[in-house]
C-alpha cells in the first residue's frame, strides 16, 4: 500500500508516521515549505512524545518520505489522505474548509483510477459528498472512491491513541473505498480494534458528536465543582464516586479551567452551526459553549479575588500555558483569555511551560518567560496552576513560596494536595473543593 498524506500537522505526521510503522510506504506532504525542509534534516516540528523516534526509525527504514510537491506523491499513490486544517471561519463560525478543497484542486489532475480519497480532517457532514462531486468534475475519466475516515487522537498521547484506538471510524459508500480502508488498518486487527463502517454522513457526523460529548462531560464535571465550593463537597470525590459506574466513567470529569485546545472549540462551534442550519438545533451543546466561555474568565476573577481583589501592580505567576500537558499546542488555551484579562486589570505575568513557551511568546505579548516553576514564582503575588505538567507536581512547594511575596496559590488543574500546599505556607484554592475555592 502506498499512501499520501497531505497535511504534516499533529494529526498527518502522527498518522504518517503510525502507518509508515504499519509498513506502508507514506509520502508526507505540506505546503509549507520550512516544515518539509525540517522534517527532512530530521526536525518535527511539533512536540508529540515519543513522535521523534518513531518517524527518525522509519525515515531510516525507506518507509517514510517528505515533500512539498503533491503531483508525485498523489500519482504513486493507492490512498490520499486529507489531513488539513480544519479551523472556524472568521465571523460565523462554520467549519473554514479552505484547506481541504484547496487540497482536492491540487491533487485532482494527479490522480488515477482505483484511487482512494480520504478525510481524516474534522469535516461538516455532506464534505465527502461534496469531495467527490468536484472530483467528478475536474475528473470526469477517473474512477475513484471517497471515503470519510475521521482521527480521534489526542495530542500528548497521539501515537499510543493510533496505534490502540478504542475504534477506527470509515465511513464509505463503496466496496473499493472499504476494501482499501480495511487493508490499511489490517495490523490493528491483532490488537482487536474494531473497525466500524457507517455511511460517509455518519462517519462524519460522528466524530463532531463525540468532541461535543466530551466537550459536555468536560464543562459538566465543572459547573459540579462550583456548586461543590457552595455546598462544601469536593469534586474530586464527587467525581470519583460516580466514575465506576459504566454509563458514566472516570475520563473527562477533572475539573478546571474550561476546555480548550485546537478540536472541542472549533468542533462545539462548527456542530451547532451545522445543527441549526439543519433546523435541529443543539441546545445543550449550545449551553455547553456559553457556559464554558463564561467560565475561562470566571477563572480570572478566581485569581483576582486570590490576590485580594485586585491585580493591579500585582504579579502573577502562571505554571503551564498550553491547553494540556505533553503538547506545545496553544490553540484555544484557557491561558490565551485569562492572562490577557489580568494584564488588562494591571498584573504582571511571569510563566513557564516545558513546551509552549516559543507558542506562548509570539501568542501571549508582554508576558515574562522563565525555565523553571521556581524562577516563575520569584516575588510573585500570587502562583497559579494552569496547566498540569508532570514537572509541576513535583515542585518544592516549600521552596516555591519562600521566593515569593506572596501566599496565594490558585491551583485550577487540583494538582497539589491542599493540605501539602498549606503545610508549605500557602493560602490554598483549588476547583470544586470543599472550602478550598
Ligand atoms: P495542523 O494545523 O497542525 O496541520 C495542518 C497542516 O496542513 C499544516 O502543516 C498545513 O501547512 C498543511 N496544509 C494545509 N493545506 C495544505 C495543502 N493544500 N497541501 C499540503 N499541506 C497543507 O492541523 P491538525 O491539528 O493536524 O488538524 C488537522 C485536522 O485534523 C483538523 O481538521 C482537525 O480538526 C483534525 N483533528 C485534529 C486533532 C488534534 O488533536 N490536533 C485530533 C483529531 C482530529
Amino acid at each position: 500500500m502506498k499512501i499520501c498524506m497531505i497535511g504534516a500537522g499533529y494529526v498527518g505526521l502522527v498518522s504518517a508516521a503510525c502507518f509508515s510503522d504499519f509498513g506502508w510506504k507514506v509520502t508526507c506532504v505540506d505546503k509549507d515549505e520550512e516544515r518539509v525542509a525540517d522534517l527532512k534534516r530530521g526536525v518535527i516540528p511539533i512536540y508529540e512524545p515519543g513522535l521523534d523516534d518513531l518517524v527518525a526509525r522509519n525515515v531510516a527504514a525507506g518507509r517514510m518520505l517528505f515533500s512539498s510537491s503533491l503531483p508525485d506523491a498523489v500519482k504513486a499513490a493507492d490512498v490520499v489522505f486529507l489531513a488539513v486544517g480544519t479551523p472556524i471561519r472568521r465571523g460565523d463560525g462554520y467549519a473554514d474548509l479552505t484547506y481541504v478543497f484547496e487540497a482536492v484542486e491540487e491533487l485532482a489532475p494527479h490522480v488515477d483510477t482505483g484511487v482512494v480519497i480520504t478525510t481524516k480532517s474534522t469535516v461538516p457532514v455532506g464534505t465527502s459528498r461534496e469531495i467527490e462531486r468536484r472530483l467528478k468534475v475536474l475528473r470526469p475519466d477517473v474512477d475513484f472512491a471517497v471515503c470519510s475516515n475521521p482521527e480521534f487522537l489526542r495530542e500528548g498521547s497521539a501515537i499510543r491513541d493510533f496505534t490502540h484506538p478504542d475504534r477506527v471510524l470509515v465511513g464509505c459508500d463503496s466496496g473499493r473505498g472499504r476494501q482499501v480502508m480495511e487493508r490499511l488498518y489490517e495490523p490493528l486487527a491483532l490488537r482487536k480494534a474494531p473497525i466500524v463502517f457507517v455511511s460517509r454522513e455518519s462517519a462524519e457526523l460522528a466524530k463532531y458528536a463525540a468532541n461535543a460529548f466530551l466537550a459536555m462531560k468536560v464543562t459538566f464535571i465543572n459547573e459540579v465543582a462550583d456548586l461543590c465550593e457552595s455546598v462544601g463537597a469536593d469534586v474530586g470525590e464527587v467525581a470519583n464516586a460516580v466514575a465506576p459506574d459504566g454509563r458514566i466513567g472516570s475520563k473527562f470529569l477533572h475539573a478546571g479551567p474550561g476546555y480548550g485546545g485546537s478540536c472541542f472549540p472549533k468542533d462545539v462551534t462548527a456542530l451547532i452551526r451545522t445543527a441549526r442550519e439543519a433546523k435541529a438545533p443543539l441546545s445543550l451543546i449550545e449551553q455547553v459553549e456559553k457556559v464554558n466561555t463564561e467560565r475561562k474568565i470566571a477563572m480570572a476573577t478566581r485569581i483576582e479575588e486570590a490576590a485580594g481583589g485586585s491585580v493591579r501592580t500585582k504579579t502573577i505567576a502562571v505554571l503551564g500555558v498550553t491547553f494540556k500537558p505533553n503538547t506545545d499546542d496553544m490553540r484555544e488555551a484557557p491561558s490565551l483569555v485569562i492572562l490577557p484579562m489580568l494584564q488588562a486589570r494591571g498584573a504582571t505575568i511571569r510563566a513557564c511551560d516545558p513546551q509552549g513557551r516559543s507558542k506562548g511568546e509570539e501568542l501571549l505579548p508582554g508576558v515574562a518567560w522563565f525555565s523553571s516553576a521556581l524562577e516563575t514564582a520569584e516575588d510573585a503575588d500570587v502562583l497559579v496552576v494552569l496547566t498540569e505538567w508532570n514537572e509541576f507536581r513535583a515542585v518544592d512547594l516549600k521552596q516555591l513560596r519562600k521566593v515569593m511575596r506572596g501566599d496565594a496559590l490558585v491551583d485550577l488543574r487540583n494538582v497539589y494536595a491542599p493540605s501539602l500546599a498549606e503545610a508549605a505556607g500557602f493560602t490554598y484554592r483549588g476547583v470544586g473543593r470543599a472550602g478550598k475555592a
